[in-house]
């Protein structure tokens, strides 16, 4: 008899956090299964092709668009492609008439399919803040990959998301969360599709833009946005926050920056000053973020 050949299976993998090895191969193929032979030898099974996704990823038919599994759990499998059954030698079909048959079963043909995979988790680190403030040039700044984001409905307000590689094969995710300002909590502007995606993430930058800081109420803008995330999501408002104050290149932010980090100060809240077109103070920020993450993240 001929061996089975391999499966091919999907696992959450909680050391994961992007689908971008999947943007370079995008085909493949478990072991066949080996061919039996003379004196009744089976062949052996070919072995299972075992993928790791992140933990979070949807995967579903490309075809039908069905969903076949939403891997949640770490180590929760799924069986996205079956292996062919090996065929069956002609000494299954000897009978005392016929002790050597001529003809045999083949196997059978391994199952081949297309699949989607969507990770639904999207970002381990937020970065929020007034329109203008950044946003965007920050998480362009930090990240090598950009994939490519689902289709969202508003379009002039597309997130950006990026992939932030900070020591060896270590990656999280960065979303820029724009529109936060918009009356978002209410469904309106870039609505709750997406900032229930930020709700997942462990840290939030809030980025200020040093040059539109007030100096008589430097605290207004960041009060502002903390009172959109209280009321889309109290919860989400303990997330812990770091504060960086971006645009340091232009001589408005410097005149301004020492009156804005005493206010912090006084809240007890470190400061982080950066700028994102130069990249100046961008890494102490990142490091401190990384600090700031969960446990099985860094
Ligand atoms: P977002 O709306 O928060 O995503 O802001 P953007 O990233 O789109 O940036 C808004 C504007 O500020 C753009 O014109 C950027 O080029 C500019 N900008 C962003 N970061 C810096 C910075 O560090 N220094 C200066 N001078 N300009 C910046
Ligand atoms: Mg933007």
């Amino acid at each position: 008899d001929g061996g089975q050949g391999g499966d091919i299976i999907l696992i959450a993998d909680e050391g994961l956090g992007s689908l971008l090895d999947f943007r370079y191969v995008r085909s493949y193929r478990a072991q066949s299964g080996a061919h039996g032979k003379g004196k009744n030898q089976h062949g052996k099974s070919g072995s299972d092709l075992i993928l790791p996704v992140p933990v979070g990823t949807l995967i579903k038919d490309e075809e039908t668009g069905e969903l076949i599994k939403d891997l949640c759990k770490p180590g929760e499998r799924v069986v996205v492609a079956e292996g062919g059954l090996g065929g069956k030698g002609n000494a299954h079909f000897a009978s005392s008439a016929r002790q050597a048959p001529r003809f045999a079963q083949e196997g059978q043909k391994g199952c081949e399919r297309w699949i989607t995979l969507e990770l639904k988790l999207l970002a381990d680190v937020g970065v929020i803040g007034l329109p203008n403030s950044g946003k965007s040039t920050l998480v362009s700044r930090v990240s090598a990959a950009r994939p490519k984001i689902a289709d969202y409905p508003f379009t002039t307000l597309v997130p950006s998301l990026g992939v932030v590689s900070y020591s060896d094969h270590k990656t999280f995710v960065i979303a820029d969360i724009p529109g936060l300002i918009e009356g978002a909590h209410e469904g309106s502007g870039l609505g709750t599709t997406f900032l229930r995606h930020i709700e997942r993430t462990s840290v939030l930058i809030h980025l200020l833009d040093g040059s539109q800081v007030s100096s008589k109420s430097p605290l207004r803008d960041f009060e502002m946005i903390n009172d959109e995330l209280k009321s889309f999501n109290p919860a989400l408002a303990e997330t812990p926050q770091v504060v960086a104050v971006n645009k340091m290149d232009l001589p408005e932010s410097k005149e301004i920056y020492s009156h804005i980090r005493e206010r912090f100060k006084k809240m007890g809240k470190e400061i982080f000053p950066l700028s994102a077109v130069t990249g100046e103070g961008v890494k102490p920020l990142i490091a401190h973020v990384v600090h700031l993450l969960p446990k099985g993240k860094k």
